[in-house]
């Protein structure tokens, strides 16, 4: 722990401020209701997520958030988390659940069809929620909640597409990371240990422990990041690469993750018609790059205390007139911003003061002011928030620098 997280303020508390989330009881706790400027941080996450999974060739699935508790039986997850999940609801003659993962989905749709081995690897990305049955007494803000929205990807591929994958996957969720501004402590190598319930040969384990430790050895290379083997960490499916951080506590994290697994392939008979026509068994590999939208904006608000980059901020510039002669001018200015694409309001009631004391409370990026100057002039006035510089300028240059900077997700180059 430094100085600086002793002072640290926590999410719930920037939350008073920035009104990203409410949670009501009638609502029920650990399922917090996304306020505007919480959809909007969220907007771009998902948006961040998508453009992540379009590079890396993922195609996008929708799929329930319910299903038969007979498939989660085939996934194993009742036999291993039923203590986790929300009570089945009867329906007729079935039963059903809210899903604890969203794997089984995904193999379904991988099993809707026959494969042959030169569609593979077939990469499924879908922003899914998930549901834990979380008591009452844990949930807090957005950290631990009922209902995890999260970025989700599967892979199917061939044993020997195995390395490349997980190497894209794990580049893909190093750059998540840096995109974001999250600090990447090390990656974590999840082996097997001694003794205990493997599932798959030992064969299969070496194999694919080889092709993560190669992977990560790659992609690692180029990166300040340390890889710590841990023996005995790994899911009893097989092996996996952890991205940890550490939060404003000290606290030790896995925000992204990429695993192999031998047996949703086997519980759900996913295979892949070979060269020779042969059948033979698909590997799945779980990923994910930004996480889920409730701990990654925790994590966000946190580590920026609640100011944060332009492109995810609530709200980018608010347009302030000096006296009601300026109404006009500043609605205009919000026009032609909105149709820029960015995320601009106005306020003209309270004083001056009193409206500039709001904006830097909710962390508005850009604070503009229009007075009898500015609009002789076809100027604006723009403070920025990161760095509280001033500078006057014409409403296209701000919009022109602006827009840049949104789009490529930096800070405004002035
Ligand atoms: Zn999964």
């Amino acid at each position: 722990m430094n100085d600086h997280s002793a002072e640290a303020l926590d999410h719930r508390d920037l939350n008073h401020d920035l009104d990203v989330f409410a949670t009501d009881p009638l609502a029920g706790s650990g399922l917090p209701l996304w306020l505007p400027a919480g959809a909007a941080i969220r907007n771009e996450l998902q948006r961040l997520a998508k453009d992540i999974a379009h590079d890396d060739g993922c195609v996008d699935v929708y799929t329930p958030v319910l299903g038969k508790r007979a498939l989660f039986e085939r996934s194993g997850h009742w036999t291993k988390f039923a203590a986790d999940m929300f009570p089945p609801m009867k329906l007729g003659e079935d039963e059903v659940v809210l899903r604890p993962a969203n794997c089984p989905h995904h193999a379904l749709v991988y099993a809707s069809r026959q494969h042959s081995y030169r569609e593979l690897p077939i990469r499924l990305n879908e922003l899914g929620a998930m549901f834990r049955a979380e008591r009452s007494g844990v949930v807090s803000g957005l950290q631990r909640v009922r209902q995890i929205n999260l970025d989700d990807t599967h892979v199917f591929c061939r044993a020997d597409q195995v390395a490349d994958e997980v190497a894209r996957a794990l580049r893909s969720a190093l750059r998540a990371q840096r995109i974001l501004g999250l600090p990447v402590d090390y990656v974590r190598l999840s082996l097997r240990g001694e003794g205990g319930s493997w599932l798959g040969s030992d064969e299969q384990w070496q194999t694919s422990q080889n092709a993560l430790r190669s992977a990560a050895e790659q992609v690692l290379a180029g990166e300040d990041l340390a890889l710590i083997e841990a023996v005995g960490e790994a899911a009893f499916y097989g092996p996996k690469l952890d991205v940890q951080v550490r939060d404003g506590r000290g606290q030790e994290e896995t925000i992204a993750t990429v695993q192999l697994d031998f047996n949703q392939p086997e519980n759900f008979n996913l295979t892949y018609q070979a060269a020779d026509g042969s059948h033979q068994r698909v590997v799945m590999i779980h990923r994910g790059t930004v996480g889920s939208m409730e701990r990654v904006v925790a994590a966000l608000l946190e580590r920026y205390q609640g100011r944060l980059p332009f492109w995810l901020a609530p709200v980018q510039v608010v347009v302030l007139p000096v006296s009601e002669a300026h109404d006009e001018a500043a609605r205009a200015a919000v026009d032609a911003l909105r149709a820029a694409g960015l995320r601009a309001e106005v306020d003209h009631d309270g004083s001056l003061g009193a409206r500039i004391r709001d904006a830097r409370r909710r962390r508005v990026s850009l604070v503009a002011v229009i007075g009898d100057r500015e609009a002789a002039a076809g100027l604006i006035q723009v403070t920025d928030g990161s760095d509280g510089s001033r500078r006057s300028l014409a409403l296209e240059e701000l919009i022109a620098k602006a827009a840049l900077a949104y789009a490529n997700r930096e800070p405004i180059a002035w």
